[in-house]
């Protein structure tokens, strides 16, 4: 995001509690402070004319205040205030119509039982803590009833908000990143197929080998999803599809995604750009996909001091791959170092050279 408002000459300052933080090497001002520090947020807005956010797990409460004030927040922090927590968000989205699991309340392993009987939901089922949850952290897969205690317990025991979802019996993980104008103008960004390996994003394909029904079924939840939350950015909605076509949404992201990076050298204008566009009120950039590309994220193997092995080896072997570092200092097991991405006149041939790229990158820490 900010390397895309560099490009359009815009001054930023960010927020962050990390003193060499990735972002403070490319930003003209930074504020060193933790993230649910109110005084530090209104710091940052005397130096800004639009904020923005590129994580959801933020203080919603100082953002409130800062728009009463009269600053310009961007996504609106209602919609951030409804997307943060999963129930609201699935509440919201269940009311515009737009597909998504049956989902309930539970505050007690009787609720989960109840929800797990066989007329309700049923086994497997999935217990999510409704706040504060990424990459698969702050959800219990209950495969049986035997399950349920060691689910809640793994969860807080009641300490937090949770909810159940019925499991959804998916043949592939979509996402489509969409962005929208402040004038409520939107561009809907190529369906992209997602494989997760220890519920943690691994690789993007894009387009999703998907059928074009559901395709289609898809982009239009995700307008339906802009609208839904009166969005100002570029948001994220990740979908599943099952074996008969049908398409629900697993969750939404206020903001560009993983799923999304592939927009960098797959479209036009991609995800980041087109958010600083969005937040700015400027018109959008073509977002149409210019080639089959696959995105794979390069997650820390070990902790230490970063290292990057086989940069030389791939990028000898293919001219259209292109590694993203993103210089975090240290390296630790499953963290996000980076990705690459590689592009190719077919989707198979991407595949292919993704696959080889894969097993020559890696990111160790020393
Ligand atoms: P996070 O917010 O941590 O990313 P998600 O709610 O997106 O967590 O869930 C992570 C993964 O768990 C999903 O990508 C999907 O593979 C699986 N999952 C989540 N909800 C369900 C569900 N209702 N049915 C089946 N699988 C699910």
């Amino acid at each position: 995001m900010i390397l895309e408002a560099k490009r359009l000459g815009f001054y930023v300052a960010i927020l962050d509690p990390t003193p060499n933080c990735p972002a403070s090497s490319i930003s003209d001002h930074h504020v060193v402070a933790a993230f649910d520090d109110p005084a530090a947020y209104i710091e940052l807005a005397k130096h800004v004319d639009v904020i923005t956010y590129e994580f959801e797990h933020i203080h919603a409460p100082v953002l409130e205040q800062l728009e009463r004030a009269g600053h310009t927040i961007y996504p609106s922090v209602a919609s951030l205030k409804t997307i943060q927590n999963k129930y609201t968000q699935n509440q919201a989205l269940e009311a515009a119509g737009v597909p998504v699991p049956r989902f309930a309340k539970v505050e007690s392993v009787d609720d989960i039982r109840h929800w797990g009987a066989p007329a309700n939901f049923g086994y497997p089922m999935m217990l999510k803590a409704t706040l504060g949850g990424y990459d698969g952290k702050g959800n219990a897969l209950i495969r049986d009833e035997a399950e349920v205690e060691t689910a809640f317990e793994s969860l807080g025991g009641g300490a937090r908000e949770l909810m159940v979802e019925e499991f959804v019996d998916f043949t592939v993980e979509i996402s489509i990143i969409a962005s929208r104008g402040i004038d409520g103008s939107r561009v809907i960004y190529p369906v992209a197929e997602n494989h997760h390996r220890n519920s943690i994003l691994d690789t993007t394909i894009v387009p999703a080998r998907v059928s074009p029904e559901a395709m289609e079924k898809a982009s239009a939840i995700a307008d339906r999803v802009m609208e839904v939350f009166q969005g100002v950015g570029t948001f994220c909605a990740e979908m599943f599809v099952t074996k008969s076509g049908d398409v629900s949404v697993n969750e939404v992201a206020p903001r560009p995604h993983n799923s999304g990076h592939y927009t960098i050298e797959g479209c036009f204008a991609s995800q980041f750009e087109n958010h600083i566009r969005a937040i700015v009120g400027l018109p959008f950039g073509n977002v149409d996909l210019i080639h089959p590309t696959v995105m794979v994220n390069l997650l820390g193997e070990s902790d230490g001091k970063t290292e990057l092995l086989g940069l030389h080896e791939s990028y000898r072997q293919d001219r259209s791959l292109k590694v993203h570092l993103y210089g975090k200092e240290s390296s630790a097991k499953n963290r996000k170092m980076g990705h690459f991405t590689v592009v190719d006149a077919t989707v198979e041939g991407a595949i292919q050279k993704a696959e080889q790229a894969k097993t020559q990158l890696r990111v160790i820490g020393v």
